[in-house]
């Protein structure tokens, strides 16, 4: 049997992965309203992945024979259409979400829920991934700078994910 505070946390946690994917997809339509395509169908690829983390989520949870429970999401309009001010807005979220899985590690260890500890790894690791690439892009963002044929590359860079 699951503890229940872990059951709690981790169900929590689900609607964390779901609230990036919908944070993710405003993003994707502000920077397509704003003809960067290319960051617009990486952030929609973004957040098709973060749909994926919540289903792993889920599934380990009914593996538990733990219940799922979700919640309504909140959505955060995106309240600007340049790549580099929603790059850093991605780059904080995904910091947040780094700190989440922190302290989710630190519970499972003082509940001694070893077999969680383990399923959690995968995310611990995934979350350098995520705030790895997030910074990659605000650097080129930046680098680009206010020239259009700049901005043009990057975001056909993007567009390649
Ligand atoms: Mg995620």
């Amino acid at each position: 049997m699951m503890n229940e505070t872990v059951r709690v946390a981790l169900n929590a946690q689900i609607n964390k992965e779901l609230l990036s994917a919908y944070l993710y997809l405003g993003m994707s339509l502000s920077m397509n309203e704003a003809n960067f395509k290319g960051y617009s169908h990486w952030l929609q690829k973004q957040a098709a992945e973060e749909m994926e983390h919540a289903q792993e989520f889920i599934s380990y949870l009914q593996k538990r024979d733990a219940k799922v429970e979700l919640e309504s999401i909140p959505f955060t309009p995106c309240k600007t259409q340049d790549p580099l001010e929603v790059a850093e807005a991605v780059l904080a979220h995904e910091r947040s979400i780094t700190e989440s899985i922190n302290q989710l590690t630190e519970l499972v260890q003082k509940e001694k829920d070893h077999a969680t500890e383990i399923f959690l790894h995968s995310f611990i690791t995934e979350q350098i991934e995520e705030e790895d690439n997030a910074q990659d892009i605000i650097s080129m963002f930046q680098f680009a700078g206010e020239s259009k044929a700049a901005r043009y590359q990057v975001d056909l860079n993007l567009g390649n994910r």
